[in-house]
């Protein structure tokens, strides 16, 4: 069956079209779903029945229930969910200054392999739809609603390679974005990917003023290699070309995440490195402490290391934060919870 959380306002227009309805029709049901957050097509009270009848028929709203929750003491919230075929996928909640961040997952597993990270413990058995993704939002702003509190910002950073799933991807951000429905705002969507240099080359067109996070994690190729096979199809120039082209294109400034791992990225001599490689490009680096995966042996680096890998970065007039830990009192690694739940 369809999803109804597939479209964008326009699609649903077309989509709706085609079941005999009229434009104004499509518009009510979509701001039923996403302005009065409406769960079932039956409490959609200025449609025709008849209409109802038939939306109930061919589409479904919920794309995904609730398998188990965990709240962590700073509020930081993970969902596991169970698809309709069954996969579990993860959504985190993270509370910020600045507003209410959901971490959403793009894939069921993930290829990319990376050697520090929990998803790529269990391989890619598909990707999510738009509607998928969507459902996760929804759940979550649902949920937000009952405090009075809205989803305000979404990354698409939870398991899964996004730009391997890049039109469902892209098509979630825009369904999103969209004015009559949550209206989350363009620059407060980012998207982070391993570096899938084709692919970042197609989101500099895309139409939306969304962020680009890089996951970097290494600053050299020997390093990245090992840590990321991606990098032996991608290399390190070429990546640092196409997100200079990324830049110039969309005049953004563009993120970098590096996960500090203990003896591997961490020296200063590798904080020179890094801040050579980003010389001259718009962007900052945000450097991530470790979520140790007892599956794999990367250790967090020591807070001292982190602290001077930092005040290098800073000395060097490299723009460079360091990231708060959420929720590090449960299974907030990527894939953690998902992974302990499968591999049992
Ligand atoms: N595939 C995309 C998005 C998912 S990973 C990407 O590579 O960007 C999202 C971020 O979480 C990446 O920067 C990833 O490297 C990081 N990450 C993965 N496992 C982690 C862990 N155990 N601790 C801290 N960060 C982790």
């Amino acid at each position: 069956m369809k999803n109804i959380y597939d479209y964008t306002q326009n699609q649903l227009i077309e989509e709706m079209a085609e079941i005999g309805e009229k434009k104004f029709r499509a518009t009510q049901v979509f701001e039923w779903l996403y302005r009065k957050q409406a769960t079932s097509f039956s409490e959609m009270s200025n449609l025709s029945l008849e209409l109802r009848e038939k939306l109930i028929k061919n589409y479904d709203i919920q794309t995904l229930s609730l398998v188990e929750k965990q709240v962590a003491k700073d509020g930081t919230t993970k969902y596991l969910f169970a698809l309709k075929d069954g996969g579990l996928i993860e959504t985190v909640l993270m509370r910020m200054e600045y507003g209410q961040s959901v971490c959403v997952t793009s894939q069921l597993g993930c290829n990319m392999g990376c050697a520090f990270c929990a998803s790529g413990l269990l391989k890619k058995q598909r990707d999510l739809s738009a509607a998928e993704m969507v459902g996760q939002v929804m759940f979550v702003n649902q949920e937000l609603l009952k405090e009075g509190l809205r989803v305000t910002h979404v990354v698409v950073m939870g398991t899964g390679e996004p730009f391997d799933n890049y039109d469902n991807v892209d098509r979630f951000v825009h369904i999103l974005n969209e004015p009559k429905g949550l209206a989350i705002g363009a620059r407060h969507m980012t998207i982070s990917t391993c570096g899938l240099i084709p692919k970042i080359d197609q989101y500099s067109d895309n139409g939306l003023q969304t962020n680009l996070a890089i996951s970097l994690h290494a600053p050299n190729d020997e390093i990245r290699d090992q840590l990321m096979p991606i990098n032996r199809v991608y290399g390190m120039d070429a990546l640092r070309q196409s997100i200079k082209n990324y830049i110039a294109k969309t005049n953004r400034r563009v993120t970098f995440e590096y996960i500090l791992l203990d003896g591997v990225n961490d020296s200063l001599a590798h904080a020179r490195q890094l801040a050579h490689y980003v010389h001259g490009l718009n962007c900052y680096i945000n450097l991530i402490p470790y979520n140790p995966v007892s599956e794999n042996g990367f250790q967090k680096s020591s807070a001292e290391c982190v602290s001077a890998f930092h005040q290098e970065l800073l000395r060097l007039k490299v723009n460079a934060t360091l990231r708060k830990e959420h929720g590090s009192d449960i299974d907030a690694a990527c894939g953690q919870l998902r992974a302990k739940k499968m591999l049992k």
